[in-house]
């Protein structure tokens, strides 16, 4: 998958790639709530960090489903 050249939004400097870790939804549902069912409670994300502020960047990773 692609790097994204992201700048921070506060501070407008480059953010850094994290890399794309599972995120566990689980009880709490925090991020994403009623989407919970879509992902069957985890879901894959690309995270950018703002070096200065510390501001996260998450986007969702969508697998490419056939059948
Ligand atoms: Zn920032």
């Amino acid at each position: 998958m692609k790097i994204r050249t992201i700048y921070c939004p506060y501070c407008n400097v480059l953010m850094e790639y994290k890399g794309t870790k599972r995120i566990q939804l689980g009880r709490t549902g925090f991020i994403l709530g009623d989407l919970d069912n879509l992902f069957s409670g985890a879901l894959s994300a690309s995270i950018y960090e703002c070096p200065k502020c510390g501001k996260l960047e998450l986007f969702r990773y969508k697998k490419t489903k056939r059948k």
